[in-house]
């Protein structure tokens, strides 16, 4: 790996890089201690982890000493008397004319799943192959530590000459779907006013290519329950004559995709744009295909997956294989898991659904919508100048070209920060890579990742300390 040579570097800039050098053994060594905090916001989970980890977080955003303010908060979930999962807002003003940058990362984390399918246990921080393993280790405790330790660095060697105005907003419930989210930014909408914000939890190409996250695709996600007939049947005595709800659900459900695979749904658009290559060889091995098994879809790889639709049966409600007896089943429901192409909004591409749906339904069969959910894509404006600033710091924090990049997936939330904050840059960035198996069993972060990520912060940060607020 080549980093950009130190003589085009000012001094402050190598120093940063010093410092950020000599404190990734203390990063990580945090970064273990919040790993080992299972704090999941599920209900069924034991909820005073999430407070544990929201302090642990205070304590270490002290520790900078560059905060004027630090607290952990909650907020109301919208409309209700129920208070969210505790957050960490801290805070410093900017000084003599310099932007503001909010950092925000999460803290909670996905449930760990079975334990048997995890290698070593999933809250204790285990290193293996140049990757940290864990829940969280990754996604997000690692975007948490990516900003501290990139502050810690900062603010060592610029003293005095840290103006930059900073607001740290750790969230306590994003992998509960950020129900507090919307309340929080307008109860904080002052202390979290900034010119540019760094959202820290998506990823990058792969372990060496840094990515800026510049589109995501939205979701609608729903429950359909397909009916035929109002009880019961042996199948000897009317199999044949009269369509179970089984055979409906599955004649209908194979009329959203095309014979590639690919989504055939229409009204549910895709975006224009190109994407870096990434072969069939690269997706079977990240993506764990059988060796028979075809990719589906059509075109660019990536631009299946960024830019067009697609659309998953995530549940399905019918007998077990073990109870199955020779019935005619009156009523089914699956869920519909749509994942909706950047620009489209996710209302219109949930209502190209129903009426797929409803015009395709098979023999007369009655169909039900409930548990509707949407969330939005996001296409982020690239004009701005933070997005420039962002891109440099990546390519000289990993000393590699950096890339825009999509992602499949969504960040919800990303909605409400750009309705209240319609004037901030969003930059998306993160630590994770195509290996880091968020969500899943042996979640990890790429080490060396993790150091090029806490470089290219505190890069960012210096620079945008040089910089005038509103130029
Ligand atoms: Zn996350």
């Amino acid at each position: 790996m080549t980093s950009t040579s130190p003589s085009a570097q000012p001094a402050s800039e190598t120093a940063v890089l010093e410092a950020v050098a000599l404190g990734i053994p203390a990063a990580l060594s945090d970064l273990g201690g919040l790993v080992r905090i299972p704090g999941i916001a599920w209900p069924a989970f034991d909820q005073s982890q999430l407070e544990r980890s929201a302090e642990a977080i205070a304590a270490l955003a002290r520790d900078i000493g560059v905060f004027d303010d630090v607290r952990v908060l909650r907020a109301h979930v919208d409309d209700t008397d129920e208070l969210g999962q505790p957050a960490v807002l801290a805070t410093r003003a900017a000084r003599n004319g310099r932007p503001t940058i909010l950092l925000y990362a999460h803290h909670d984390v996905q449930p760990p799943g079975a334990d048997e399918l995890w290698e070593t246990p999933p809250f204790e921080p285990t290193v293996r192959d140049g990757r940290l393993y864990g829940r969280g280790a990754a996604d997000d405790k690692a975007g948490i530590m990516a900003h501290i330790a990139s502050l810690r660095a900062v603010s060592e060697v610029l003293g005095e000459d840290f103006d930059l105005g900073v607001a740290l907003f750790i969230e306590g419930e994003e992998e509960y779907g950020s129900r507090s989210f919307a309340r929080f930014l307008r109860d904080n909408a002052e202390a979290l006013r900034a010119d540019a914000i760094v959202v820290a939890d998506s990823g990058n190409l792969d372990s060496d290519t840094p990515g800026l996250t510049v589109s995501l695709r939205g979701n609608a996600r729903f429950t359909l329950r397909v009916r035929t007939l109002e009880h019961a049947s042996h199948s000897g005595m009317f199999g044949g004559a009269v369509p179970d709800a089984m055979m409906a659900a599955v004649t209908l459900l194979a009329t959203l995709w095309d014979d590639d695979g690919g989504v055939a749904v229409k009204g549910m658009t895709s975006r224009e744009s190109s994407t870096p290559t990434y072969s069939e060889e690269t997706l079977r091995d990240e993506a764990g295909l059988l060796p028979e098994t075809t990719p589906i879809g059509r075109d660019e790889i990536l631009g299946r997956i960024w830019n067009k639709p697609s659309i998953t049966i995530t549940g399905i409600d019918a007998t077990s294989v073990a109870q199955a007896s020779n019935t005619l089943l009156p009523e089914v429901s699956v869920v519909i898991s749509a994942r909706v192409a950047p620009g489209q909004p996710a209302k219109e591409a949930y209502a190209a659904l129903e009426s797929h749906l409803r015009e395709h339904a098979p023999f007369g069969a009655e169909l039900d919508f409930s548990d509707i959910d949407l969330g939005d894509g996001f296409l982020v404006d690239t004009d701005g100048w933070a997005v420039g600033m962002t891109r440099g710091a990546m390519s000289d924090g990993y000393g590699r070209d950096c890339v825009d990049l999509g992602v499949g997936g969504s960040i919800p939330f990303i909605a409400d920060l750009v309705r209240e904050f319609p004037d901030a840059q969003i930059l998306v960035t993160g630590v994770e890579d195509p290996h880091s198996r968020a969500h899943s069993p042996n979640e990890s972060l790429h080490l060396e990742t993790f150091r090029n990520a806490v470089r290219t912060e505190a890069l960012l940060l210096t620079r945008m300390n040089a910089r005038p607020a509103d130029s």
